[in-house]
Protein backbone atom coordinates (compact mmCIF):
# COMPACT_ATOMS: atom_id res chain seq x y z
CA UNK A 1 0.00 0.00 0.00
CA UNK A 2 1.56 3.23 -0.62
CA UNK A 3 0.36 6.81 -0.26
CA UNK A 4 -2.93 8.17 1.14
CA UNK A 5 -4.35 10.97 -0.33
CA UNK A 6 -7.51 13.35 0.55
CA UNK A 7 -8.66 13.38 -3.00
CA UNK A 8 -7.72 10.80 -6.34
CA UNK A 9 -9.18 12.08 -9.40
CA UNK A 10 -8.85 9.40 -12.38
CA UNK A 11 -8.31 11.01 -15.74
CA UNK A 12 -7.32 14.67 -16.49
CA UNK A 13 -9.33 16.30 -19.12
CA UNK A 14 -11.04 19.24 -18.27
CA UNK A 15 -13.81 17.74 -16.26
CA UNK A 16 -10.57 15.95 -14.16
CA UNK A 17 -7.93 18.24 -14.14
CA UNK A 18 -10.29 21.19 -13.08
CA UNK A 19 -11.18 19.02 -10.37
CA UNK A 20 -7.90 18.24 -9.14
CA UNK A 21 -6.96 21.98 -9.25
CA UNK A 22 -9.77 23.15 -7.00
CA UNK A 23 -9.59 20.06 -4.55
CA UNK A 24 -5.96 21.27 -3.84
CA UNK A 25 -7.13 24.77 -4.12
CA UNK A 26 -9.22 24.00 -1.06
CA UNK A 27 -6.27 22.46 0.57
CA UNK A 28 -7.07 19.22 -0.39
CA UNK A 29 -3.77 16.49 -0.70
CA UNK A 30 -4.82 15.65 -4.48
CA UNK A 31 -3.15 12.99 -7.06
CA UNK A 32 -4.70 13.16 -10.42
CA UNK A 33 -4.22 9.90 -12.35
CA UNK A 34 -3.70 9.45 -16.29
CA UNK A 35 -2.48 6.99 -18.92
CA UNK A 36 -2.19 8.82 -21.84
CA UNK A 37 1.30 9.09 -22.52
CA UNK A 38 3.39 10.88 -25.13
CA UNK A 39 5.75 9.28 -27.77
CA UNK A 40 8.75 9.78 -25.05
CA UNK A 41 6.35 7.84 -22.45
CA UNK A 42 5.19 11.01 -20.72
CA UNK A 43 2.06 11.85 -18.87
CA UNK A 44 -0.15 13.97 -21.50
CA UNK A 45 -2.47 15.91 -19.50
CA UNK A 46 -5.51 17.68 -20.89
CA UNK A 47 -7.77 14.65 -22.13
CA UNK A 48 -9.96 14.65 -25.36
CA UNK A 49 -10.42 18.49 -25.18
CA UNK A 50 -6.72 19.51 -25.42
CA UNK A 51 -5.04 16.76 -27.38
CA UNK A 52 -7.85 15.60 -30.21
CA UNK A 53 -11.24 17.33 -29.76
CA UNK A 54 -11.99 21.22 -28.74
CA UNK A 55 -8.23 23.05 -28.76
CA UNK A 56 -7.00 20.46 -31.82
CA UNK A 57 -10.58 21.30 -33.85
CA UNK A 58 -10.34 24.86 -33.42
CA UNK A 59 -7.11 25.11 -34.25
CA UNK A 60 -7.77 23.62 -37.42
CA UNK A 61 -11.19 25.74 -38.05
CA UNK A 62 -8.93 28.36 -37.22
CA UNK A 63 -6.35 27.98 -40.41
CA UNK A 64 -8.68 26.89 -42.61
CA UNK A 65 -11.04 29.73 -42.26
CA UNK A 66 -8.09 31.59 -42.52
CA UNK A 67 -7.13 30.26 -45.87
CA UNK A 68 -10.65 30.38 -47.22
CA UNK A 69 -11.12 34.21 -46.81
CA UNK A 70 -7.92 34.92 -48.27
CA UNK A 71 -9.04 32.56 -51.04
CA UNK A 72 -12.20 33.75 -51.30
CA UNK A 73 -12.99 36.83 -49.63
CA UNK A 74 -10.16 38.94 -49.67
CA UNK A 75 -10.86 40.63 -53.49
CA UNK A 76 -13.36 42.85 -52.34
CA UNK A 77 -11.59 44.62 -50.07
CA UNK A 78 -9.13 45.31 -52.32
CA UNK A 79 -6.50 42.85 -51.13
CA UNK A 80 -4.52 40.82 -54.32
CA UNK A 81 -2.94 37.34 -52.40
CA UNK A 82 -1.76 36.11 -55.88
CA UNK A 83 -1.65 32.65 -56.19
CA UNK A 84 -2.42 30.75 -52.96
CA UNK A 85 -1.72 27.55 -51.50
CA UNK A 86 -2.20 25.54 -48.51
CA UNK A 87 0.88 23.79 -47.26
CA UNK A 88 -1.27 21.05 -45.09
CA UNK A 89 1.58 19.54 -43.14
CA UNK A 90 2.85 22.95 -41.51
CA UNK A 91 -1.29 23.27 -40.50
CA UNK A 92 -1.19 20.21 -38.80
CA UNK A 93 2.30 21.09 -36.82
CA UNK A 94 1.04 24.57 -35.92
CA UNK A 95 -2.08 22.50 -34.44
CA UNK A 96 0.19 19.74 -32.72
CA UNK A 97 2.61 23.45 -31.38
CA UNK A 98 -1.02 24.16 -30.17
CA UNK A 99 -2.05 20.80 -27.73
CA UNK A 100 1.60 20.44 -26.48
CA UNK A 101 1.48 24.21 -25.33
CA UNK A 102 -2.68 23.66 -24.18
CA UNK A 103 -1.67 20.01 -22.36
CA UNK A 104 1.89 21.23 -21.00
CA UNK A 105 0.10 23.91 -19.51
CA UNK A 106 -1.76 21.52 -17.38
CA UNK A 107 0.85 20.00 -16.48
CA UNK A 108 2.65 22.97 -15.36
CA UNK A 109 -0.65 23.77 -12.83
CA UNK A 110 -1.07 20.60 -11.41
CA UNK A 111 2.72 21.75 -9.91
CA UNK A 112 1.33 25.21 -8.96
CA UNK A 113 -1.36 23.56 -7.74
CA UNK A 114 0.64 21.05 -5.81
CA UNK A 115 -1.33 18.50 -7.02
CA UNK A 116 0.51 15.38 -7.70
CA UNK A 117 0.45 13.62 -11.08
CA UNK A 118 0.64 9.90 -11.53
CA UNK A 119 1.61 8.02 -14.51
CA UNK A 120 -0.94 4.68 -15.05
CA UNK A 121 -3.91 3.23 -15.88
CA UNK A 122 -6.25 3.90 -12.94
CA UNK A 123 -8.81 1.06 -11.60
CA UNK A 124 -11.22 1.89 -8.31
CA UNK A 125 -10.98 -1.03 -5.83
CA UNK A 126 -13.65 -1.22 -2.93
CA UNK A 127 -13.17 0.52 -0.48
CA UNK A 128 -11.76 3.57 -2.05
CA UNK A 129 -8.68 2.08 -3.15
CA UNK A 130 -7.61 3.12 -6.63
CA UNK A 131 -4.85 0.52 -8.25
CA UNK A 132 -2.65 2.62 -10.91
CA UNK A 133 -0.45 0.12 -13.60
CA UNK A 134 2.10 2.01 -15.46
CA UNK A 135 3.57 1.51 -18.41
CA UNK A 136 5.62 -1.83 -17.81
CA UNK A 137 3.20 -3.41 -15.98
CA UNK A 138 3.81 -2.75 -12.52
CA UNK A 139 1.10 -1.66 -9.63
CA UNK A 140 0.70 0.60 -6.94
CA UNK A 141 -2.46 0.63 -4.90
CA UNK A 142 -3.21 4.27 -3.27
CA UNK A 143 -5.97 4.74 -0.59
CA UNK A 144 -8.23 8.24 -0.53
CA UNK A 145 -11.09 9.29 1.61
CA UNK A 146 -12.46 10.17 -1.98
CA UNK A 147 -12.13 8.98 -5.65
CA UNK A 148 -13.31 11.19 -8.79
CA UNK A 149 -13.37 9.36 -11.73
CA UNK A 150 -13.56 11.62 -14.98
CA UNK A 151 -12.56 8.91 -17.38
CA UNK A 152 -14.53 10.62 -20.52
CA UNK A 153 -15.50 9.05 -23.64
CA UNK A 154 -14.40 7.33 -27.11
CA UNK A 155 -16.45 7.77 -30.36
CA UNK A 156 -18.62 5.04 -31.23
CA UNK A 157 -17.84 2.72 -33.94
CA UNK A 158 -20.28 1.88 -36.83
CA UNK A 159 -20.21 -2.36 -37.76
CA UNK A 160 -20.93 -0.49 -41.68
CA UNK A 161 -17.94 1.99 -41.18
CA UNK A 162 -15.22 -0.12 -39.32
CA UNK A 163 -12.29 2.45 -38.42
CA UNK A 164 -9.14 0.12 -39.21
CA UNK A 165 -5.69 2.02 -39.12
CA UNK A 166 -4.46 -0.87 -40.87
CA UNK A 167 -6.53 0.07 -44.01
CA UNK A 168 -3.94 2.89 -44.62
CA UNK A 169 -6.52 5.58 -42.09
CA UNK A 170 -8.70 6.12 -44.87
CA UNK A 171 -11.75 5.41 -42.67
CA UNK A 172 -11.19 7.23 -39.62
CA UNK A 173 -12.54 9.10 -36.26
CA UNK A 174 -12.63 12.36 -35.27
CA UNK A 175 -8.80 11.68 -33.90
CA UNK A 176 -8.15 10.24 -37.53
CA UNK A 177 -9.95 13.45 -39.19
CA UNK A 178 -7.34 16.16 -37.52
CA UNK A 179 -4.26 14.47 -38.74
CA UNK A 180 -4.65 14.43 -42.54
CA UNK A 181 -1.25 15.48 -44.61
CA UNK A 182 -2.98 16.16 -47.30
CA UNK A 183 -6.54 17.70 -48.39
CA UNK A 184 -9.04 14.74 -49.58
CA UNK A 185 -10.62 15.18 -53.06
CA UNK A 186 -13.76 13.29 -51.75
CA UNK A 187 -14.55 13.36 -48.13
CA UNK A 188 -17.08 11.54 -47.03
CA UNK A 189 -18.64 11.81 -43.40
CA UNK A 190 -21.09 9.88 -41.59
CA UNK A 191 -23.02 11.95 -39.00
CA UNK A 192 -24.20 15.52 -39.63
CA UNK A 193 -23.62 16.65 -36.00
CA UNK A 194 -21.49 18.58 -34.02
CA UNK A 195 -17.94 16.98 -35.06
CA UNK A 196 -19.54 16.14 -38.82
CA UNK A 197 -20.31 19.70 -39.08
CA UNK A 198 -17.38 20.96 -38.04
CA UNK A 199 -14.43 18.74 -39.29
CA UNK A 200 -16.17 18.97 -42.64
CA UNK A 201 -16.15 22.29 -42.87
CA UNK A 202 -12.70 22.25 -42.02
CA UNK A 203 -12.00 20.10 -44.64
CA UNK A 204 -14.64 21.71 -47.29
CA UNK A 205 -12.62 25.36 -46.82
CA UNK A 206 -9.38 23.77 -48.32
CA UNK A 207 -11.18 21.94 -51.14
CA UNK A 208 -12.26 18.92 -50.53
CA UNK A 209 -15.58 17.95 -52.11
CA UNK A 210 -17.84 16.97 -48.67
CA UNK A 211 -20.72 14.57 -48.42
CA UNK A 212 -22.62 14.21 -45.06
CA UNK A 213 -24.73 11.37 -44.72
CA UNK A 214 -26.83 12.03 -41.89
CA UNK A 215 -29.18 8.95 -40.28
CA UNK A 216 -32.10 11.52 -38.97
CA UNK A 217 -34.26 13.04 -41.40
CA UNK A 218 -34.40 16.52 -39.33
CA UNK A 219 -31.28 18.35 -39.16
CA UNK A 220 -29.41 19.02 -35.86
CA UNK A 221 -32.73 17.77 -34.22
CA UNK A 222 -31.61 18.63 -30.57
CA UNK A 223 -31.51 22.36 -31.72
CA UNK A 224 -33.91 24.89 -32.08
CA UNK A 225 -35.23 24.25 -35.54
CA UNK A 226 -35.78 27.58 -37.40
CA UNK A 227 -31.91 28.31 -35.96
CA UNK A 228 -31.12 24.46 -37.36
CA UNK A 229 -33.10 25.40 -41.16
CA UNK A 230 -31.20 28.37 -41.32
CA UNK A 231 -27.54 26.84 -40.26
CA UNK A 232 -28.49 24.09 -43.23
CA UNK A 233 -29.10 26.95 -45.74
CA UNK A 234 -26.22 28.82 -44.80
CA UNK A 235 -23.55 25.29 -44.68
CA UNK A 236 -25.21 24.34 -47.62
CA UNK A 237 -24.41 27.53 -49.79
CA UNK A 238 -20.64 27.24 -48.69
CA UNK A 239 -20.63 23.74 -50.07
CA UNK A 240 -21.39 21.26 -47.62
CA UNK A 241 -23.38 18.22 -49.46
CA UNK A 242 -25.19 17.32 -46.12
CA UNK A 243 -27.73 14.46 -46.93
CA UNK A 244 -30.34 13.37 -44.38
CA UNK A 245 -32.11 10.00 -43.58
CA UNK A 246 -29.16 8.28 -44.98
CA UNK A 247 -28.87 4.74 -44.02
CA UNK A 248 -25.46 3.97 -44.31
CA UNK A 249 -24.96 -0.49 -44.93
CA UNK A 250 -21.90 -0.78 -45.65
CA UNK A 251 -18.60 0.33 -46.61
CA UNK A 252 -14.89 -1.52 -48.13
CA UNK A 253 -12.06 0.13 -48.60
CA UNK A 254 -10.52 -0.02 -52.40
CA UNK A 255 -6.87 0.26 -52.55
CA UNK A 256 -6.64 4.12 -51.85
CA UNK A 257 -10.30 4.82 -51.37
CA UNK A 258 -13.57 3.89 -49.82
CA UNK A 259 -17.02 2.53 -51.38
CA UNK A 260 -19.66 3.52 -48.98
CA UNK A 261 -23.27 1.83 -49.34
CA UNK A 262 -26.49 3.30 -47.98
CA UNK A 263 -30.04 4.12 -48.31
CA UNK A 264 -31.12 7.50 -49.28
CA UNK A 265 -34.22 8.87 -47.92
CA UNK A 266 -36.28 7.46 -50.60
CA UNK A 267 -35.21 4.57 -49.69
CA UNK A 268 -33.32 3.58 -52.93
CA UNK A 269 -29.34 2.26 -52.85
CA UNK A 270 -26.91 4.36 -53.12
CA UNK A 271 -22.96 3.82 -53.59
CA UNK A 272 -20.20 6.74 -53.09
CA UNK A 273 -16.79 6.40 -53.23
CA UNK A 274 -14.41 8.81 -51.24
CA UNK A 275 -11.04 8.95 -50.85
CA UNK A 276 -11.34 9.66 -46.84
CA UNK A 277 -14.35 8.89 -44.75
CA UNK A 278 -14.64 10.52 -41.25
CA UNK A 279 -17.16 8.71 -38.71
CA UNK A 280 -18.34 10.64 -36.23
CA UNK A 281 -22.17 9.21 -35.07
CA UNK A 282 -21.19 10.43 -31.63
CA UNK A 283 -19.16 9.27 -28.60
CA UNK A 284 -19.74 6.84 -25.72
CA UNK A 285 -18.65 6.83 -21.60
CA UNK A 286 -15.44 4.97 -21.23
CA UNK A 287 -15.48 3.03 -18.36
CA UNK A 288 -12.67 0.11 -20.16
CA UNK A 289 -10.65 -1.85 -17.26
CA UNK A 290 -11.99 0.95 -14.55
CA UNK A 291 -13.85 -0.63 -12.03
CA UNK A 292 -13.45 -3.82 -10.21
CA UNK A 293 -15.76 -5.96 -9.79
CA UNK A 294 -16.77 -5.24 -6.04
CA UNK A 295 -16.07 -1.90 -6.48
CA UNK A 296 -19.55 -0.63 -6.06
CA UNK A 297 -19.91 2.03 -8.62
CA UNK A 298 -23.13 1.07 -10.55
CA UNK A 299 -23.42 2.18 -14.19
CA UNK A 300 -26.50 2.99 -15.78
CA UNK A 301 -28.27 1.43 -18.40
CA UNK A 302 -26.77 3.51 -21.24
CA UNK A 303 -23.29 2.51 -19.88
CA UNK A 304 -22.56 5.73 -18.14
CA UNK A 305 -21.79 5.84 -14.81
CA UNK A 306 -24.38 6.48 -12.12
CA UNK A 307 -24.59 9.92 -10.51
CA UNK A 308 -26.81 11.85 -8.66
CA UNK A 309 -27.39 15.64 -9.56
CA UNK A 310 -24.37 16.45 -7.67
CA UNK A 311 -22.08 13.97 -8.94
CA UNK A 312 -22.11 11.28 -6.29
CA UNK A 313 -22.24 7.22 -7.05
CA UNK A 314 -23.47 4.79 -5.66
CA UNK A 315 -20.86 4.83 -3.10
CA UNK A 316 -20.11 7.50 -0.75
CA UNK A 317 -17.12 9.05 -1.16
CA UNK A 318 -16.51 8.28 -4.64
CA UNK A 319 -18.02 10.41 -7.16
CA UNK A 320 -18.04 10.63 -11.44
CA UNK A 321 -17.87 13.85 -13.39
CA UNK A 322 -17.56 14.54 -17.22
CA UNK A 323 -18.32 12.79 -20.51
CA UNK A 324 -18.98 9.33 -18.30
CA UNK A 325 -21.91 10.83 -16.81
CA UNK A 326 -24.87 11.63 -17.66
CA UNK A 327 -25.75 14.98 -19.74
CA UNK A 328 -24.03 16.59 -22.38
CA UNK A 329 -20.82 15.76 -23.75
CA UNK A 330 -19.35 19.02 -23.39
CA UNK A 331 -15.61 19.88 -21.68
CA UNK A 332 -17.46 23.07 -19.84
CA UNK A 333 -20.36 21.06 -18.47
CA UNK A 334 -17.73 18.59 -16.99
CA UNK A 335 -15.29 21.42 -16.02
CA UNK A 336 -18.19 23.05 -13.63
CA UNK A 337 -19.06 19.45 -12.46
CA UNK A 338 -15.18 19.22 -11.40
CA UNK A 339 -15.94 22.23 -9.44
CA UNK A 340 -18.95 21.63 -7.69
CA UNK A 341 -17.70 17.76 -6.39
CA UNK A 342 -13.91 19.56 -5.12
CA UNK A 343 -15.84 21.95 -3.13
CA UNK A 344 -18.67 19.46 -2.07
CA UNK A 345 -16.00 17.30 -0.99
CA UNK A 346 -14.44 20.20 1.10
CA UNK A 347 -18.17 20.29 2.57
CA UNK A 348 -19.47 23.34 0.73
CA UNK A 349 -23.20 23.28 -0.66
CA UNK A 350 -21.78 24.05 -4.31
CA UNK A 351 -24.40 23.04 -6.78
CA UNK A 352 -24.60 23.07 -10.93
CA UNK A 353 -27.35 24.84 -12.98
CA UNK A 354 -28.08 22.02 -15.73
CA UNK A 355 -30.55 24.34 -17.63
CA UNK A 356 -27.91 26.71 -18.21
CA UNK A 357 -25.44 25.26 -20.18
CA UNK A 358 -24.12 27.12 -23.45
CA UNK A 359 -23.58 24.66 -26.59
CA UNK A 360 -21.71 25.79 -29.65
CA UNK A 361 -20.68 24.27 -33.09
CA UNK A 362 -17.67 26.52 -34.17
CA UNK A 363 -18.65 26.73 -37.97
CA UNK A 364 -18.93 30.11 -39.70
CA UNK A 365 -20.83 31.58 -38.97
CA UNK A 366 -20.68 29.95 -35.34
CA UNK A 367 -24.36 28.50 -34.30
CA UNK A 368 -24.79 28.35 -30.12
CA UNK A 369 -27.66 28.23 -27.63
CA UNK A 370 -28.77 28.87 -24.16
CA UNK A 371 -31.67 27.18 -22.11
CA UNK A 372 -34.96 25.78 -24.27
CA UNK A 373 -35.48 25.56 -28.05
CA UNK A 374 -39.15 26.35 -29.35
CA UNK A 375 -39.83 22.52 -29.95
CA UNK A 376 -38.86 21.77 -26.07
CA UNK A 377 -41.13 24.64 -24.74
CA UNK A 378 -44.20 23.37 -26.91
CA UNK A 379 -44.08 19.85 -25.78
CA UNK A 380 -43.90 20.92 -22.09
CA UNK A 381 -47.20 23.08 -22.64
CA UNK A 382 -44.99 26.64 -22.00
CA UNK A 383 -46.79 29.98 -23.27
CA UNK A 384 -43.50 31.77 -24.86
CA UNK A 385 -42.87 34.78 -26.80
CA UNK A 386 -40.39 34.67 -29.88
CA UNK A 387 -38.21 37.54 -30.50
CA UNK A 388 -35.59 37.03 -33.73
CA UNK A 389 -33.31 39.85 -35.85
CA UNK A 390 -31.26 39.02 -38.90
CA UNK A 391 -27.52 39.75 -38.91
CA UNK A 392 -28.00 41.67 -41.83
CA UNK A 393 -29.61 44.63 -40.50
CA UNK A 394 -26.40 45.10 -37.94
CA UNK A 395 -24.21 47.93 -38.99
CA UNK A 396 -21.27 45.82 -37.44
CA UNK A 397 -22.02 42.47 -39.26
CA UNK A 398 -22.43 44.18 -42.79
CA UNK A 399 -19.27 45.99 -42.54
CA UNK A 400 -17.94 42.97 -41.71
CA UNK A 401 -19.16 40.81 -44.21
CA UNK A 402 -21.24 38.84 -41.96
CA UNK A 403 -24.32 39.43 -42.34
CA UNK A 404 -25.76 35.43 -42.44
CA UNK A 405 -27.93 34.60 -39.61
CA UNK A 406 -30.17 35.39 -36.63
CA UNK A 407 -30.76 35.58 -33.14
CA UNK A 408 -33.76 34.05 -31.55
CA UNK A 409 -35.06 35.21 -28.04
CA UNK A 410 -37.51 33.28 -26.46
CA UNK A 411 -39.00 34.75 -23.03
CA UNK A 412 -41.86 33.56 -20.58
CA UNK A 413 -45.04 34.37 -21.98
CA UNK A 414 -46.30 35.63 -18.30
CA UNK A 415 -42.85 36.70 -16.22
CA UNK A 416 -40.81 37.71 -19.78
CA UNK A 417 -37.93 35.79 -18.15
CA UNK A 418 -35.71 34.62 -21.09
CA UNK A 419 -36.19 30.82 -21.48
CA UNK A 420 -33.99 30.25 -24.28
CA UNK A 421 -31.95 31.76 -26.95
CA UNK A 422 -30.59 30.27 -30.12
CA UNK A 423 -28.02 31.90 -32.82
CA UNK A 424 -26.34 31.85 -35.72
CA UNK A 425 -24.08 34.43 -36.73
CA UNK A 426 -20.94 36.07 -36.41
CA UNK A 427 -19.25 35.50 -32.90
CA UNK A 428 -22.37 33.32 -31.95
CA UNK A 429 -20.14 31.62 -28.67
CA UNK A 430 -19.78 34.92 -27.26
CA UNK A 431 -22.63 36.40 -27.88
CA UNK A 432 -24.90 33.26 -26.40
CA UNK A 433 -22.81 33.61 -23.26
CA UNK A 434 -23.79 37.23 -22.46
CA UNK A 435 -27.03 35.47 -22.51
CA UNK A 436 -26.46 32.77 -20.40
CA UNK A 437 -25.64 35.35 -17.78
CA UNK A 438 -28.84 37.27 -18.12
CA UNK A 439 -30.64 33.93 -17.50
CA UNK A 440 -28.75 32.99 -14.38
CA UNK A 441 -29.72 36.44 -13.15
CA UNK A 442 -33.40 35.36 -13.90
CA UNK A 443 -33.31 38.45 -16.84
CA UNK A 444 -35.96 39.41 -18.62
CA UNK A 445 -36.55 40.44 -21.96
CA UNK A 446 -37.18 43.75 -21.71
CA UNK A 447 -34.00 43.84 -19.08
CA UNK A 448 -31.66 43.02 -22.23
CA UNK A 449 -33.92 45.16 -24.65
CA UNK A 450 -33.18 48.16 -22.08
CA UNK A 451 -29.58 47.72 -21.69
CA UNK A 452 -27.42 49.99 -23.66
CA UNK A 453 -25.16 48.19 -26.01
CA UNK A 454 -22.19 49.39 -27.80
CA UNK A 455 -22.45 50.14 -31.03
CA UNK A 456 -21.36 48.73 -33.51
CA UNK A 457 -21.25 45.56 -32.11
CA UNK A 458 -22.46 42.05 -33.36
CA UNK A 459 -24.13 41.61 -29.74
CA UNK A 460 -26.78 44.69 -30.72
CA UNK A 461 -28.41 41.94 -32.79
CA UNK A 462 -28.95 40.14 -29.10
CA UNK A 463 -30.52 43.36 -27.74
CA UNK A 464 -32.58 43.77 -30.90
CA UNK A 465 -33.91 40.46 -30.41
CA UNK A 466 -34.99 41.37 -26.91
CA UNK A 467 -36.60 44.14 -28.42
CA UNK A 468 -38.06 42.00 -30.56
CA UNK A 469 -40.08 39.62 -28.24
CA UNK A 470 -42.42 42.90 -27.51
CA UNK A 471 -42.10 43.57 -31.16
CA UNK A 472 -39.87 47.37 -30.24
CA UNK A 473 -36.99 46.27 -32.27
CA UNK A 474 -35.72 49.85 -33.83
CA UNK A 475 -34.02 48.41 -37.13
CA UNK A 476 -36.19 45.23 -37.86
CA UNK A 477 -35.86 45.21 -41.69
CA UNK A 478 -39.53 43.90 -43.47
CA UNK A 479 -40.94 45.08 -40.51
CA UNK A 480 -45.29 44.27 -41.06
CA UNK A 481 -46.96 45.93 -37.89
CA UNK A 482 -45.33 47.74 -35.38
CA UNK A 483 -47.21 47.75 -31.81
P1 LIG B 1 -11.88 13.40 -21.49
O1 LIG B 1 -11.48 14.72 -22.01
O2 LIG B 1 -12.22 12.33 -22.46
O3 LIG B 1 -10.69 12.92 -20.56
C1 LIG B 1 -10.68 11.69 -19.94
C2 LIG B 1 -9.24 11.35 -19.57
O4 LIG B 1 -9.25 10.21 -18.73
C3 LIG B 1 -8.38 10.99 -20.77
O5 LIG B 1 -7.19 11.73 -20.73
C4 LIG B 1 -8.12 9.50 -20.62
O6 LIG B 1 -6.84 9.10 -21.11
C5 LIG B 1 -8.18 9.35 -19.11
N1 LIG B 1 -8.55 8.00 -18.64
C6 LIG B 1 -9.61 7.25 -19.04
N2 LIG B 1 -9.65 6.10 -18.33
C7 LIG B 1 -8.59 6.13 -17.49
C8 LIG B 1 -8.10 5.24 -16.52
N3 LIG B 1 -8.74 4.10 -16.22
N4 LIG B 1 -6.97 5.58 -15.86
C9 LIG B 1 -6.32 6.73 -16.13
N5 LIG B 1 -6.75 7.62 -17.02
C10 LIG B 1 -7.87 7.33 -17.70
N6 LIG B 1 -16.51 20.12 -26.12
C11 LIG B 1 -16.72 21.44 -25.96
O7 LIG B 1 -17.26 21.85 -24.93
N7 LIG B 1 -16.35 22.34 -26.91
C12 LIG B 1 -15.76 21.95 -28.07
O8 LIG B 1 -15.43 22.79 -28.91
C13 LIG B 1 -15.53 20.56 -28.27
N8 LIG B 1 -14.94 20.13 -29.40
C14 LIG B 1 -14.70 18.79 -29.56
C15 LIG B 1 -14.12 18.37 -30.75
C16 LIG B 1 -13.86 17.03 -30.95
C17 LIG B 1 -13.22 16.58 -32.24
C18 LIG B 1 -14.19 16.09 -29.93
C19 LIG B 1 -13.88 14.63 -30.12
C20 LIG B 1 -14.78 16.51 -28.76
C21 LIG B 1 -15.05 17.86 -28.56
N9 LIG B 1 -15.68 18.34 -27.42
C22 LIG B 1 -15.92 19.67 -27.25
C23 LIG B 1 -16.09 17.42 -26.33
C24 LIG B 1 -15.04 17.48 -25.20
O9 LIG B 1 -13.78 17.13 -25.73
C25 LIG B 1 -15.44 16.52 -24.10
O10 LIG B 1 -16.73 16.85 -23.66
C26 LIG B 1 -14.49 16.64 -22.92
O11 LIG B 1 -13.16 16.36 -23.30
C27 LIG B 1 -14.88 15.67 -21.80
O12 LIG B 1 -14.03 15.85 -20.73
P2 LIG B 1 -13.75 14.70 -19.67
O13 LIG B 1 -12.72 15.24 -18.76
O14 LIG B 1 -15.01 14.19 -19.14
O15 LIG B 1 -13.12 13.49 -20.52
P1 LIG C 1 -23.36 14.17 -32.33
O1 LIG C 1 -24.29 13.48 -31.45
O2 LIG C 1 -23.24 15.64 -32.29
O3 LIG C 1 -23.72 13.83 -33.86
C1 LIG C 1 -23.79 12.54 -34.33
C2 LIG C 1 -24.70 12.54 -35.54
O4 LIG C 1 -24.62 11.27 -36.15
C3 LIG C 1 -26.16 12.74 -35.16
O5 LIG C 1 -26.72 13.73 -35.99
C4 LIG C 1 -26.80 11.37 -35.40
O6 LIG C 1 -28.13 11.45 -35.80
C5 LIG C 1 -25.92 10.83 -36.50
N1 LIG C 1 -25.86 9.38 -36.59
C6 LIG C 1 -25.85 8.47 -35.60
N2 LIG C 1 -25.73 7.22 -36.11
C7 LIG C 1 -25.65 7.35 -37.45
C8 LIG C 1 -25.49 6.43 -38.53
N3 LIG C 1 -25.38 5.13 -38.31
N4 LIG C 1 -25.45 6.92 -39.79
C9 LIG C 1 -25.55 8.26 -40.02
N5 LIG C 1 -25.69 9.17 -39.04
C10 LIG C 1 -25.72 8.73 -37.77
O7 LIG C 1 -21.96 13.45 -32.11
P2 LIG C 1 -20.51 13.79 -32.67
O8 LIG C 1 -20.58 14.81 -33.73
O9 LIG C 1 -19.87 12.48 -32.92
O10 LIG C 1 -19.84 14.44 -31.39
C11 LIG C 1 -19.73 13.69 -30.17
C12 LIG C 1 -19.87 14.58 -28.97
O11 LIG C 1 -18.75 15.43 -28.85
C13 LIG C 1 -21.09 15.45 -29.06
O12 LIG C 1 -22.05 14.93 -28.16
C14 LIG C 1 -20.67 16.80 -28.63
O13 LIG C 1 -21.28 17.13 -27.43
C15 LIG C 1 -19.17 16.71 -28.43
N6 LIG C 1 -18.56 17.73 -29.29
C16 LIG C 1 -18.80 19.03 -29.01
C17 LIG C 1 -18.29 20.02 -29.82
C18 LIG C 1 -18.58 21.44 -29.50
O14 LIG C 1 -19.02 21.71 -28.39
N7 LIG C 1 -18.33 22.38 -30.40
C19 LIG C 1 -17.54 19.69 -30.94
C20 LIG C 1 -17.33 18.35 -31.21
C21 LIG C 1 -17.85 17.38 -30.37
Amino acid sequence: MSEKYDVIVIGSGPAGYVAAIRAAQLGLKTACVEKWTNDAGSVVNGGTCLNVGCIPSKALLDSSHRYHDAHDGFDQHGINTGDLSINVPEMIKRKEKIVAQMSGGITGLFKSNKVTSILGYGKLLAGKKVEVTDNDGGSTVYEADNVVIATGSVPVNIPVAPVNPADNNIVVDSTGALEFQEVPKRLGVIGAGVIGLELGSVWSRLGSEVVCLEAMDSFLAMMDQQIAKETKKILTKQGLDIRLGCRVTGSEVKGEEVEVSYLDSNGEEQKQTFDKLIVCVGRRPFTEGLLAEDSGVKLDERGFIFVDDNCATTVSGVWAIGDVVRGPMLAHKGSEEGVVVAERIAGQKAMMNYNIIPNVIYTHPEVASVGQTEEQLKADGVEYNVGTFPFLAIGRAVAADSQDGMVKMIADAKTDRILGCHIVGPSASDLVQQVAIGMEFGSTAEDIGMTVFGHPTFSEAVKEAALSVHGHAIHMPNRKKRK
